[in-house]
């Protein structure tokens, strides 16, 4: 089987190279975008099982990046996890309502990040396998 694959989208290197230690460790394949802007692009050419998705971004903050991937009929379907320091209690809220599935606050909890990831991807996998084929 192959391995799934995630885009992280994220400007900051040192939250990036910690995502990918750990994604890659799990045995994941990653890509990396470096903006909203980027990261619409990639779902579409990559065609990620998940998402990963800083909400402070140069272009396109994430918020919108989501609303965008999720409006498009190609990439709806993907997962996106935001990830983010943003933790007043309004964020989690917007992030939801912009579509994101799921959210994690940076610092990172390692063990719920990895759990969170594995939920996801299962989620969608199940929703493939039991959704009409259109
Ligand atoms: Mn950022």
């Amino acid at each position: 089987m192959s391995k799934p694959r995630i885009l992280i989208v994220e400007d900051n290197i040192d939250n990036y190279e910690l995502v990918r230690f750990l994604l890659e460790r799990a045995g994941y394949d990653t890509f990396w975008a470096h903006s909203g802007r980027e990261g619409i692009d990639m779902s579409k050419a990559k065609r990620p099982d998940l998402i990963l998705m800083d909400l402070s971004l140069p272009e396109m903050d994430g918020w919108t990046a989501t609303e965008r991937i999720k409006a498009d009929l190609e990439t709806k379907h993907i997962p996106i996890i935001a990830l983010t320091a943003h933790t007043l209690p309004g964020d989690r809220k917007r992030a939801l309502e912009a579509g994101c599935d799921d959210y994690l606050s940076k610092p990172m909890n390692i063990e719920l990040f990895t759990e969170t990831v594995e939920k996801n991807l299962a989620r969608a996998k199940h929703k493939r396998k039991s959704g009409p084929i259109i």
